[in-house]
């Protein structure tokens, strides 16, 4: 019949719109749920990534290509997830998901591996 603590389950009394038995439990209950966010939203970036890794090596088996930027955004390639960037000669930035690069041209990107130079 009434109410139990948010965060250890322990009967509540008094006050009606309490969720928390004492204050300890209400911050603890916070705290884990924010660290859950954060978790979550790391997971995000990271299976992105590893997304977009996996595209971008599917369409660049030669070492260099150009492709139809639908290609890979029809696969799940987000743009806006890469690990670091490279800038040429001519200051053209290739943007890249750990070995594997690309550089937005118009509608296409241009695909290029990571080489030791480069670092
Ligand atoms: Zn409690």
């Amino acid at each position: 019949m009434g109410k139990v603590c948010f965060h250890c389950d322990k009967d509540l009394e008094g006050r009606t719109d309490k969720k928390f038995c004492t204050s300890y439990c209400k911050s603890s209950y916070h705290y884990q749920k924010n660290k859950e966010n954060e978790d979550s939203l790391f997971q995000k970036i990271d299976r992105q990534l590893k997304t977009n890794r996996k595209i971008l090596k599917e369409f660049n088996k030669a070492g260099l290509a150009t492709v139809r930027k639908e290609k890979l955004l029809d696969k799940g390639f987000d743009p806006n997830y890469f690990t670091h960037y490279w800038k040429n000669k001519e200051n053209k930035v290739y943007l890249f998901c750990y070995e594997y690069g690309f550089m937005n041209l118009k509608e296409k990107y241009v695909l290029i591996n990571w080489q030791k130079y480069m670092g």
